[in-house]
């Protein structure tokens, strides 16, 4: 760490362009040799320590052989060769592959983000377990299931070690879960147990499972949107809501389709510092904000990901509280997890020049996170998406039951005046909130975020003559990723499996989750469309009493144009 802070602090206080710089530490930091192979790092490094063994091993043979034959060693056979050139090859890649991440885990401890440094599913922090209990010995537990639960009950043994000492999740959860059974004295007979993958969840989606709860996955679609046909899934237990997000992909088929654009690509994370006086944090204010001085910024905090690219750093005071909201582009990954190890980089080689600032928190609030904040309305936080379409007036009346003065009407007294009095922040649309959440859900994105990526105005007007319906939602921050946290786990990838948004796009790394944030969105847009014209033609209360209070097979219900 020290080293990159000379290398970095001083530019920051010089007057050299900061383009200099960055072609500097650009090649310093660069991608390593091993990124240009053609196989997974891991399987190279096999490779090639296997070929490094091997041809020492063979050298050595051969070494010795001559000695007892009193062969003169530069006489070599074609054999001998090949082995000193792959002894060579394997010798320069180990050198250059655990020699730099040796040295670079001592230069910087927060350049940890790639793949090849950790486990593909890094483990999340869990300050609750790990910070307040020292690790326990790594012995495994001896004793059958019985006397293990027992142990648990007593308080003898924690339930949070089950996993690391059992070596198995599915018997830990098992265990756990009978343990809380006979402390609570209550059964979870319909919560199930087998059927989950635990491995998969373990150190990253959730602690201390005892089962996983069931939730229907219903399919809306097909959704055309940009000229594509999407099956939409939809996690819920809300009946009607698929059935009428459904209805509104009917309307946007039949009218040529929604068209959907990315305004804004940037995940958030703002520290909070304190310094001494209100002038000295205003003074890092005015540094932060300076366009000369962003360049060598961005390279420090860069550094976090190779998806990590810095946009903007936009500060406000609090007296001699300073919040500095960072924002920056993650690839795939929602990127919470790396916009806050680039803001780390920065506060520490911040503290280089500023070495009387008291970094109070990672995160102040001002990024914001899970709460209904006018800074992501305004700003916007993850994605940013615009989508609108226009539905033939004749389709307003067949399938949505309505017309289009109706839902003109409707929409500005309710979505706008309405919300307007109610005092809403981003709430201007009838139930973006449903849709989003169903779709996180099913997806694996974060349904936390569903406050701020639930934002959204819904506009209608007439349009060609009064004859047709233009329906657009502007939502400033849909929050979703394709990599990391949920969306790993089997039934979730399956969803965005569906959705063609699996993964990582290996092409234009962060492709995949602007797409799923234009889908979320067009779903939106045909959830606002069938719940408005529902509430138009007065249906909502009908509609409702037939879904939600039947014990009927749904699909038998759903009206023709469902
Ligand atoms: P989140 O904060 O959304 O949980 P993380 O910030 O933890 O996600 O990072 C996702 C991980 O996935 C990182 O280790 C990153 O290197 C890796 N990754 C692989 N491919 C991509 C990609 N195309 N975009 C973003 N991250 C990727």
């Amino acid at each position: 760490m020290e080293l990159h802070r000379r290398t970095i602090s001083n530019p920051l206080r010089s007057s050299k362009p900061a383009g200099k710089f960055s072609t500097e530490t650009d090649s310093a930091s660069a991608v390593q040799a091993s990124d240009a192979l053609p196989l997974p790092i891991r399987h190279t490094n096999k490779l090639f320590s296997a070929l490094f063994m091997v041809s020492i091993y063979y050298l050595m043979c051969r070494w010795r052989d001559k000695i007892r034959t009193t062969t003169p060693l530069h006489v070599v056979t074609l054999s001998e060769i090949s082995a000193i050139v792959g002894f060579i090859a394997s010798l320069i890649y180990l050198i250059s592959f655990f020699g730099i991440a040796y040295v670079q885990s001592f230069i910087s401890s927060h350049d940890d983000d790639d793949e090849f440094l950790l486990p593909s599913n890094p483990p999340a922090p869990c300050p609750l377990v790990c910070s307040e209990k020292p690790p326990l010995p790594a012995a495994p537990l001896s004793g059958d299931d019985e006397e293990i639960v027992s142990a648990v009950v007593s308080g003898k043994i924690p339930s949070y070690i089950l996993e690391s000492r059992l070596g198995d999740c599915r018997r830990a959860a098992g265990i756990r879960r009978e343990a809380i059974s006979r402390i609570t004295g209550r059964g979870m007979e319909g919560l199930p147990l087998d059927g989950f993958d635990y491995d998969s969840i373990l150190g990253q989606c959730c602690e201390m499972p005892v089962g996983y709860v069931q939730l229907p996955v219903g399919i809306a679609g097909p959704l055309l949107l940009n000229g594509k046909e999407y099956f939409v899934p939809m996690a819920t237990t809300e009946g009607c809501l698929v059935a009428s997000t459904n209805r509104g992909c009917k309307a946007i088929a039949a009218s040529d389709g929604a068209v959907s654009v990315v305004l804004k690509d940037g995940m958030t994370r703002a520290p909070v510092v304190r310094f001494a006086t209100a002038k000295r944090a205003a003074e890092l204010k005015f540094f932060l904000e300076d366009p000369r001085n962003f360049e060598t910024l961005a390279i420090v905090f860069d550094r976090s990901s190779r998806f990590a690219k810095l946009q903007g750093i936009k500060c406000s005071l609090a007296g001699r509280n300073l919040y500095m909201r960072f924002c920056c582009r993650t690839g795939d990954a929602m990127g919470m997890n790396m916009v806050s190890k680039g803001v780390q980089n920065v506060l520490d080689c911040l503290q280089n020049d500023f070495p009387d600032m008291d970094v109070i928190s990672i995160s102040g609030n001002f990024c914001s996170d899970k709460k209904p904040a006018a800074v992501n309305w305004i700003e916007g936080r993850g994605k940013s998406v615009v989508c609108e379409a226009i539905i033939k007036g004749e389709i307003v009346k067949k399938v949505l039951k309505t017309s289009v003065s109706a839902l003109v009407e409707l929409n500005v007294i309710k979505n706008l005046a309405g919300s307007a009095v109610a005092g809403a922040l981003g709430g201007f649309n009838a139930h973006a909130s449903n849709i989003v959440t169903a779709i996180y859900i099913a997806t694996g994105q974060d349904p936390a975020q569903n406050v701020e990526s639930s934002h959204c105005i819904t506009m209608m007007e007439a349009v060609n003559d009064n004859n047709d319906l233009h329906i657009s939602v502007t939502m400033p921050s849909i929050e979703v990723g394709t990599v990391g946290g949920g969306t790993q786990l089997a039934s979730q990838s399956a969803c965005l499996n569906l959705l063609g948004v699996k993964g990582a796009n290996l092409d234009s790394p962060g492709a995949n989750s602007r797409l799923l944030a234009t889908i979320v969105a067009a779903s939106v847009l045909a959830g606002e469309l069938s719940l408005m014209s529902a509430l138009a033609a007065g249906q909502l209360v009908k509609s409702h009493m037939k879904f939600n209070r039947s014990s009927r097979d749904m699909s038998k219900s759903l009206p023709s144009d469902a």
